[in-house]
């Protein structure tokens, strides 16, 4: 336990303080004093103030030097020489390499993968990576596919994003305009058929967005990914490096995937490892069943800036839930033509019950349950909060006010509690 209020660091070029906050309801403010530093490849504005809350795990980097001071009470904090951010920052010339080749050829900029197993900083490098890319001008497309985390929205879906200013500190990638897709669950491994499809689904929008936006198109794409890589999850890794053409993997800290993605990958395909950062935390089950909860907080109230979401009563007769995936039957049972995995992307329509308590519904752009579900991308999520069997009532926490769209709703495993 440390009890420091005021802490001042000197660190050298090339170096990093890393810090934690852990306890509850904990603020950290960091400001730089002097010198030029960079969190997860954002510069830092020398005596601004930018502040941490319970769970932040930080490095704060510097190329040339500088001098930080940290308020407030941190689990830890360290100076640390040993980084693989020069590293990192090859790889970027090495992408930044092949943007000017494709500006000059007029062709596609590189399309890069970020994989590993959980917690070896595979979001920290996609954010660095799109940090340096956007600071050079570029408009890269961030991809994640990380169902666990749902950096952009919320976890239990896929999206992407235009990057066209550096992550905020505290707030991430502005996320003006995402594309987002249902999934549902927290781990592709609860429905690999519909996981399959949305990412491919996903691959196509971005390849025809890119045919339109020259810009975005050699600014190439970054791709962070789930952590799960053994067995079925390397299917999945590999159906999404063949989904968007990957041009360059990224394998950080595991060599029996590297080693099993250089003998997979077509021979265009550069396999590349990559050593992790000492300073990556691990974090336990219930810590990242904190986040999870934390990122959908997020979602309906804001993170800096305070989001004001409304909460209203809907009768059961003016919705249209359904759910993706029905028990999948013996292929000896299914009607002719159709295959056992079929059930998996099938809507199943739901009829609202306590069940749906505490429960997320994504809201669809899809007019009807006809209207191509799966391959429409999302307006947003409400949240259920209370369900009225005598009323027929359900009360929902929503980021806009009633009524709610009269489109597709689709039930997701995810709960989050609103106390508020
Ligand atoms: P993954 O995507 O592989 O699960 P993350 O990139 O989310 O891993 O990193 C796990 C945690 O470690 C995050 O909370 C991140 O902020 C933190 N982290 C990453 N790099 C560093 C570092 N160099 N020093 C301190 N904390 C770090």
């Amino acid at each position: 336990m440390t009890e420091v209020q005021l802490q001042e660091f000197k660190l050298d070029p090339d170096s990093e303080l890393r810090f934690e906050v852990e306890s509850k309801n904990e603020k950290v403010v960091l400001e730089v004093k002097s010198g030029y530093a960079e969190l997860f490849g954002t510069e830092l504005v020398k005596g601004k103030p930018y502040e941490f809350h319970t769970g932040a795990k930080v490095a704060v980097f510097t190329w040339h030097g500088c001098t930080v001071e940290l308020r407030g009470r941190t689990e830890v904090s360290y100076m640390a020489k040993e980084t693989p951010m020069v590293v990192y920052l090859n790889v970027h010339a090495a992408l930044e390499q092949q943007r000017v080749a494709a500006e000059q050829e007029s062709t596609r900029g590189p399309v890069t993968m970020v994989v590993g197993p959980g917690d070896v900083g595979k979001s920290t490098l996609t954010r660095i990576l799109l940090n340096y890319a956007v600071r050079m001008g570029r408009r890269p497309i961030y991809v994640d596919l990380d169902v666990g985390q749902g950096h952009i929205s919320v976890p239990g879906t896929i999206g992407a994003l235009l990057v066209e200013r550096p992550a905020s500190i505290e707030e991430g990638f502005s996320q003006q305009a995402p594309l987002v897709y249902h999934f549902g669950h927290n781990s592709p491994g609860e429905n690999l058929e519909l996981y399959n499809t949305i990412v491919s689904r996903l691959a196509e929008v971005i390849a025809e967005r890119c045919e339109n936006n020259k810009k975005a198109s050699t600014s190439g794409v970054i791709i962070n990914t789930c952590g799960w890589i053994k067995g079925a999850g390397y299917k999945v890794l590999t159906h999404a490096a063949q989904a968007f053409e990957v041009d360059v993997i990224l394998v950080l800290d595991n060599e029996r995937l590297y080693n099993e993605l250089k003998r997979d990958m077509p021979k265009f395909v550069k396999v590349v490892y990559l050593p992790k950062s000492g300073g990556v935390v691990e974090r336990s089950s219930t810590q990242r069943a904190e986040a999870r909860d934390a990122r959908i907080r997020e979602y309906f109230y804001g993170k800096r800036t305070p989001y004001y979401p409304h909460s209203f009563d809907v009768k059961f007769s003016d919705l249209k839930i359904y759910k993706v995936g029905a028990p999948s039957l013996p292929d000896s049972c299914m009607p002719l033509g159709m295959r056992a995995e079929d059930a998996l992307t099938k809507l199943v329509s739901v009829w609202p019950s306590p069940a749906l308590h505490h429960r997320l519904l994504a809201v669809s752009f899809a007019a009807g349950p006809d209207d191509d579900v799966l391959h429409s991308n999302l307006a947003g999520f409400v949240c259920v909060t209370a369900v009225d069997m005598e009323r027929q009532t359900l009360t929902i926490l929503s980021p806009q006010p009633r009524p709610l769209p009269t489109t597709v709703l689709l039930l997701s495993e995810l709960q989050y509690m609103d106390n508020h």
